[in-house]
């Protein structure tokens, strides 16, 4: 029998007890070590992402594989590995045309919010030797802000701007940052956060507390805003904080998760007249794979700000909800 965290809506869980699950054809059973509570779940909680209960959540998590199913080498067993929540097929409009975590023909990886996890084969990827697992668990995440820096052009000498400290602010931040960006400027009000940009490439640090964020940028652009900048906490009003504070032909890249239904409150005519472009990024796009050695490159310490048991789940998510650290992560085998 295995331990699993179920949620049952808004704020409501229970943690069951299951049969060990059994490799599917092609698939694979993880051990877990490490599952990433992701703003997203918080959301789910809240009702501000659409989500469907009964359900096991849990998206960011890696392990080792423990078992495979028919047609899968038995070599594999004992790769350390993350786990893509979703599989692709490569062939359809989707993998095709858009980004490989659409696909249209996608079997998931079960909910990790659980001790053991099945994934198909192609979703369990092996890690590097000297990558913990404990910070492959970031891949997920990671690899959505790989994702939203690469839809952006990168001018020589630009500068950018993230707005929200939290880890998706933090990934955007040295993503765009190691791809060219000269100024990377961090926008958060807790200190904490802030100062943990600086490991990121942060080179300019603004406290929202401290003046206005527009004001700071051309201060130190030469009267100019910014070339990119990047939303990263998941509010309408800071996506047109965002286009205010770019320069003509300015990029805006919303990587927060804003409630569905929002609009968007600009003034469209400045949007059109200044040649603003504004970009969503939602999910791993095609990175995934590639994020495994990216975030190997960072300097990841202190970025994990509390570990919890599995039944204590809730309560990880209710923390991590309240903003002030910066990654919170389940140890589902203790
Ligand atoms: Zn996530
Ligand atoms: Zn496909």
């Amino acid at each position: 029998m295995m331990r699993l965290m179920t949620w049952h809506g808004g704020d409501k869980f229970t943690l069951d007890q299951v049969p060990d699950p059994v490799a599917p054809p092609g698939g694979v059973v993880v051990k877990i070590d490490t599952v990433g509570v992701c703003g997203t779940d918080v959301h789910i909680t809240q009702g501000l992402f659409p989500s469907t209960p009964p359900k096991v959540l849990g998206h960011e998590g890696s392990g080792i594989i423990v078992e495979v199913g028919e047609g899968i080498d038995r070599s594999r067993i004992g790769d350390r590995v993350v786990m893509n929540g979703t599989s692709h097929c490569g062939v359809c409009a989707a993998c095709r045309t858009w980004s490989i975590s659409r696909c249209e023909n996608a079997d998931p990886t079960s909910g990790m919010f659980a001790q053991y996890a099945t994934a198909p084969s192609q979703s369990a990827l092996k890690i590097p030797d000297e990558l913990d697992l404990e910070l492959a668990a970031m891949t997920e995440p990671a690899s959505c802000c790989l994702s939203g820096a690469e839809m952006m052009d990168i001018p020589v000498g630009a500068v950018g701007v993230v707005i929200g400290g939290g880890i998706m602010g933090l990934f955007t931040l040295a993503f765009l940052k190691r791809r060219g960006v000269e100024t990377m400027i961090m926008s958060e009000p807790v200190a904490a956060r802030r100062e943990m940009a600086r490991q990121f490439g942060a080179d300019l640090l603004h406290d929202p507390a401290n003046g206005d964020l527009i004001e700071f940028v051309k201060d130190h652009n030469g009267g100019y805003g910014a070339n990119i900048a990047a939303e990263a906490v998941g509010k309408p009003e800071l996506v047109a904080r965002c286009v205010e504070l770019v320069r003509p032909r300015g990029q805006v890249l919303m990587i927060g998760v804003v409630p569905e239904g929002a609009p968007l409150p600009v003034d469209l005519y400045d949007m059109h007249y200044r040649e603003i472009t504004l970009k969503g990024a939602f999910g791993r796009g095609n990175v995934f794979a590639r994020t495994i050695e990216e975030i190997g490159k960072l300097n990841l310490d202190g970025v994990i700000s509390g570990r919890y048991e599995l039944q204590d789940v809730p309560r990880a998510i209710v923390d991590s909800g309240e903003g002030k650290g910066v990654k919170f992560v389940i140890k589902p085998n203790g």
